[in-house]
């Protein structure tokens, strides 16, 4: 097992390699497959090579065994053993880091990989699948298996030889997964392992002495690259009474200065949604926000394509849907909190718990969201998306998770299973080996 985890983590430094060398193609890829601008593509490659290196070099310190206990005449050991058939079942928006986590990780532990991208990435899944090979990964360790999610990704997860489900994506297919993965199939060995991480509705509060020349750039940052489509971005604003007009001007006047258009046109700070279908969904979730919210912005969008115009409601309640749901789209609720009790009460008030952010000065109210705010990763006086992979290790709870954080300290374990094996070692004397 040393010996096949020492060859797999070769093949992850080996890949890091192939996809940097490669990485103007993969950008140009990502540009035209998912409409990324450059640099969120490139942040998308950058990344996967950070997972690559982090598990290859995290394997080493998870890998070996680690003796417990220290009891005179017994030796305990604690090891780790890979679980077998691992599912990776993934999402577009991060459509090779985040493919790349999973599968790097599962086969870094020492199994094998049924790799199931999302339909709309397929082909930079293909690419990730053509490099493994260039890297030297062993034939039938990754599979590839495109496919619509409905078919294919639920054909894995009833499958009773899938020990581990790897998944990312939204709340409804992760609840399902979790719910169905629970069913014992005839013959199946062992329990499914189910990793979930899934979405969010992800607040940032702007306290009353926030500055507000970081937190507008850090909100709009946050709120609208990638047209909004990252599991971290920010969807609520929740702003302290005594502020909320001057940063609610300030906010529109920088909502006014972004460049709309073609993720090729390095102008473009975002650009068209994945798919008609989102175009669709979150256009119709704007029409009925009209009727509850008031809304003071509205960016302008080229006419063909399958764009989103970013959009600002103000004076959200923050019981309405636009507050609640998560839409996966440029769209940004801002709600007035007459103080930091009743920021964070708001900030708490949703099923998820993915990300969150405050801006403030005071370092009391700073101790208070840190201690209070229920979100697996919290930013303070900075923006809320681009986790990089061992500085801030990424994953939510509540709704928005059930696994360890990817690029951090636990996550590989999940992808194995601890044993331990204990020794007596009061023996009078070994048996002589078989040449003497
Ligand atoms: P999705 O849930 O629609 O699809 C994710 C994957 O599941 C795809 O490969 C899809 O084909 C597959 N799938 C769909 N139906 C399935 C089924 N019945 N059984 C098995 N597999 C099925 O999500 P998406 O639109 O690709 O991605 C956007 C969502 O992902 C958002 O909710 C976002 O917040 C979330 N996300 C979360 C994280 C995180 O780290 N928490 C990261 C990125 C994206």
């Amino acid at each position: 097992l040393i010996k096949m985890i020492g060859e797999r983590a070769l093949v992850l430094n080996r890949l890091a390699e192939i996809i940097e060398k490669n990485r103007d193609d993969l950008i140009a890829l990502e540009v035209f497959e998912v409409g990324k601008t450059w640099s969120e593509a490139d942040g998308d490659i950058t990344e996967a090579i950070d997972f690559l290196k982090y598990y290859a070099r995290d394997i080493l310190r998870v890998g070996v065994s680690e003796r417990v206990g220290h009891v005179p005449g017994e030796v305990s050991l604690y090891h780790y053993r890979p679980r077998g058939v691992t599912a990776v079942i993934a999402p577009w928006n991060f459509p090779l880091a985040i493919l790349t986590g999973m599968v790097s990780a599962a086969i870094v532990t020492g199994n094998t990989v049924v790799m199931k991208p999302a339909e709309q990435s397929t082909i930079i899944a293909w690419k990730l699948m053509e490099m493994l090979q260039e890297a030297g990964c062993p034939k039938g360790v990754v599979n590839f298996l495109p496919g619509l999610g409905e078919d294919v990704g639920a054909y894995l997860v009833d499958h009773k030889d899938v020990a581990t489900i790897s998944f990312t994506g939204s709340k409804a297919v992760g609840l399902d997964i979790l719910n169905k993965a629970s069913t014992v199939r005839p013959g199946q060995k062992s329990l499914k392992r189910c990793i979930i991480e899934m979405g969010g509705k992800n607040a940032v509060i702007i306290d009353s002495d926030a500055d507000l020349d970081e937190a507008v750039a850090g909100v709009i940052y946050s709120a609208f690259a990638f047209q909004g489509q990252k599991c971290s971005a920010a969807s609520r604003i929740v702003v302290l009474d005594s502020i909320y007009d001057r940063f609610l001007d300030r906010l529109v006047e920088a909502a006014k200065s972004l460049h709309v258009g073609p993720g090729s046109d390095p102008k473009s700070f975002y650009t068209a949604v994945i798919d008609e279908e989102s175009q669709k969904r979150i256009l119709s979730m704007i029409e009925s926000a009209k009727s509850t919210s008031r809304m003071v912005f509205q960016g302008e969008v080229p006419p063909t394509g399958y764009y989103v115009p970013h959009t600002i409601f103000a004076d959200v309640q923050p019981d309405a849907d636009i507050a609640h749901q998560e839409l996966f789209g440029p769209v940004l609720a801002v709600i007035r909190a007459k103080d930091i009790d009743e920021a964070i009460h708001i900030v708490n008030s949703v099923e998820y718990g993915l990300t969150g952010g405050i801006y403030s000065r005071s370092p009391n109210n700073i101790e208070r969201a840190r201690q209070e705010i229920e979100v697996g990763n919290l930013y303070i006086n900075r923006s809320i998306t681009g986790a990089l992979v061992n500085r801030h290790p990424f994953g939510g709870y509540k709704m928005s998770g059930l696994g360890s954080k990817t690029g951090g300290p636990d996550y590989l374990k999940q992808y194995m299973e601890p044993r331990v094996s204990t020794e007596n070692t009061m023996r009078r004397g070994f048996a002589p080996s078989e040449e003497s």
